[in-house]
């Protein structure tokens, strides 16, 4: 990539509509274009005191199985893979108008938000957009789980998912350099995944309510529930939810991140550090 970047944004509306995985509930979300500077702005349209939540670190009020996001009496749950097909896409600046709380989990990846954006036909604005890169190694860990960011030239992320499974192996690890296509192609399709035994949790706390085995792919102690995409779905997904987890830093980050064992609340924590500097 070279030259200075341009900020884009989407020529008409689409909407789509569908179930939360963790609400259970029904949201129908628009996508539009957005001005320069103004970043991915969340709007509930079924609330009339709704103010707008702009997809920033600033506005993150929950990590737990997905990303949350308030602002005043609004508030936007599981944003993370749209958030992540827009930045994925290089979308810097769109409006998201939504009836609902939560946003549709559709087939557990990122692909049809991808299809959507392309439907919707992305354009250059007239305005730059400068990369981010640490000005040296940033570390944040907690738990078992850690993830070391590198300055480089160009975003790669390396994941390892540690299964310690008897069929599936001890790990799993994808590694992607990110270039124009590379997002749509080989990490969007990834969907949602998780442990049978974990999904009963979550049902217990009121969480997974939408969890089908169509949008989520399922791992049991004799290997996936149905046919994965790819041999290393689970951690290509966890790089789908780190693009979107990132891009709440509003500007292309320019390093070589890789993440063991990692989540929502650690991708959040490494951001604010990237952040401070
Ligand atoms: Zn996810």
């Amino acid at each position: 990539m070279t030259g200075s970047l341009r900020q884009r944004t989407i020529r008409r509306p689409v909407s789509v509509s569908g179930q939360g995985i963790h609400s259970g509930e029904d949201a129908e979300v628009t996508l539009g274009p957005g001005p320069i500077f103004s970043g991915i702005v969340f709007r509930r349209l079924d609330r009339a005191d709704a103010s707008p939540v702009r997809a920033t670190l600033s506005t993150v009020t929950d990590t737990r199985r997905g990303i949350t996001l308030g602002q005043g009496s609004s508030t936007v749950r599981t944003v993370e893979h749209l958030v992540a097909a827009a930045a994925g896409l290089g979308v810097s600046n769109l409006t998201v108008s939504m009836r609902g709380e939560e946003v549709p989990v559709l087939d557990g990846s990122a692909g049809p938000f991808c299809a959507l954006l392309d439907d919707a036909g992305i354009e250059e604005q007239d305005a730059a957009i400068e990369p981010i890169m640490p000005s040296g190694p940033v570390w944040v860990a907690a738990g078992g789980a850690s993830i070391l960011a590198l300055p480089a030239s160009a975003l790669r992320i390396t994941y390892v998912v540690p299964l310690g499974h008897p069929v599936l192996g001890a790990a799993l690890t994808a590694d992607v350099t990110f270039a124009p296509g590379v997002f749509a192609r080989d990490v969007a399709p990834a969907r949602t995944w998780g442990f049978t035994a974990e999904v009963e949790a979550l049902r217990a706390q009121g969480l997974a309510r939408g969890a089908t085995a169509e949008n989520a792919l399922g791992v049991g102690p004799n290997g996936y529930l149905s046919p994965p995409r790819m041999a290393d779905e689970p951690a290509r997904h966890k790089i789908l939810d780190l693009v979107g987890d990132l891009a709440l830093l509003g500007r292309p980050l320019r390093a070589h991140v890789i993440a063991m064992g990692a989540g929502h609340a650690l991708h959040v924590d490494l951001a604010r550090r990237i952040v401070r500097g």
